[in-house]
């Protein structure tokens, strides 16, 4: 049996794995520490038992050192930090604070109690990271594997390459057990809805202008969640210490083909369940209008990188670690999941209104 501590475990990506863990090691107890900002949700975690939502700050060093001492904690799974690109535009010091300064925090707690008190348990620290760390790339480029020069564009991107080398200085200079993986773009359940799946099937419903970013021909490789979750236990479980995986979904989209699969996957539903047109009158496939007339292209975002793809050769040649979801299938299930699960959305969105 584990005790493990999952950051920004009521995020999107954070709340996914939280109930991977669960199904996947009922014996394992799992703390999970976050600061509830405008992207922790609690209700992310309704309905899990065996869990300990611990609220408070990544950067509160006191606090991250008592819970891996008191709770005998093993192993440290960390996702918290701040991800909206568009956000780090606008105001970069809160991503500098909380992913750079906060993983540091979180490093020097877990070297003074893995490692200086000498209590000799077996550790692991799992820092989860992003492929955007590398850049951007042309065309024809070959995907980013891990050994891809860091050269990031965005304040975002900087602050998790920043976080990254700490990380990696931490396993070189203290012999701390640590493991990064860099991942494409995920999506699936509990996403918040700033970001772009959820952002614009919500906006299809309500027949809201579908904004899209310049010309729409930026490539992406996307991640169903649950193929994420399925990577990083790999890593922690079996990945060598000191070493860096890239995790991607296999399917490289420019954005406007993505946006046309979600309409075509709204409309497809709104076809066969009747009952989506009372819920939702106001989306065109309400009234047999397709919900890709809504697209709207606006100015593009600044520094906007033109294409992110991933080699994951590594991680599947050396954990048998592959995506299972084809991005049809994982489509269609998160389009679900959110019709499903309007309180969910709906909550998070007065919430975000009230800001
Ligand atoms: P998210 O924004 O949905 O969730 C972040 C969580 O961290 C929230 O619950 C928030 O309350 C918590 N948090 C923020 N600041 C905190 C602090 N100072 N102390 C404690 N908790 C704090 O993010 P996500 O999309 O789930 O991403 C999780 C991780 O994965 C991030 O590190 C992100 O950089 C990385 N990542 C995400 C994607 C993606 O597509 N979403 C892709 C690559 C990498």
């Amino acid at each position: 049996m584990s005790v493990i501590l999952v950051t920004g475990g009521a995020g999107f990506i954070g709340a996914n794995f939280v109930r991977h863990w669960r199904a996947t090691h009922p014996a394992d107890a799992v703390v999970v520490l976050d600061a509830l900002t405008y992207a922790g949700n609690r209700e992310s975690l309704d309905g899990i038992d065996g869990v300990e939502l611990v609220e408070g700050d990544i950067r509160d060093f006191d606090l991250a050192r008592k819970l891996l001492a008191e709770r005998e904690i093993d192993r440290l799974v960390h996702f918290a930090a701040e991800s909206h690109v568009d956000r780090s535009i606008h105001g970069p010091d809160i991503f500098i604070e909380t992913n750079v300064l906060g993983t540091l925090s979180l490093l020097k707690a877990a070297k003074a109690v893995w490692l200086d008190t000498g209590s000799g348990r077996p550790h692991r620290f799992h820092h989860v990271s992003t492929d955007e760390v590398y850049g951007t790339l042309g065309p024809d480029d070959p995907g980013f594997s891990e050994t891809t020069p860091y050269a990031p564009n965005s304040p975002y991107s900087a602050s998790k390459a920043s976080s990254d080398h700490i990380v990696r200085a931490y396993h070189e200079t203290y012999g701390l057990d640590v493991t990064t993986s860099n991942c494409s773009n995920n999506y699936g359940p509990f996403q918040y809805p700033e970001k772009l799946i959820p952002l614009f099937l919500i906006n299809a419903l309500h027949g809201k202008a579908l904004p899209i970013y310049g010309d729409g021909m930026q490539r992406r490789d996307w991640l169903h969640v649950g193929d994420h979750c399925r990577a990083i236990q790999a890593v922690v479980e079996d990945g060598k210490s000191g070493e860096v995986y890239n995790v991607g979904g296999g399917a490289e989209l420019p954005n406007l083909e993505l946006i046309d699969r979600i309409c075509a996957t709204v409309d497809r539903l709104f076809e066969t369940d009747p009952g989506l047109a009372e819920r939702f009158p106001e989306a065109p496939a309400a009234r047999g209008r397709p919900s890709d007339s809504l697209k709207s292209h606006v100015e593009d975002r600044l520094g906007h990188d033109r294409r992110y793809a991933i080699d994951d050769s590594k991680i599947a040649a050396e954990l048998g670690c592959r995506p299972v979801r084809s991005i049809d299938e994982g489509l269609e299930e998160t389009v679900r999941w959110y019709l499903a699960n309007e309180a969910w959305w709906r909550a998070v969105m007065a919430r975000q209104a009230a800001e």
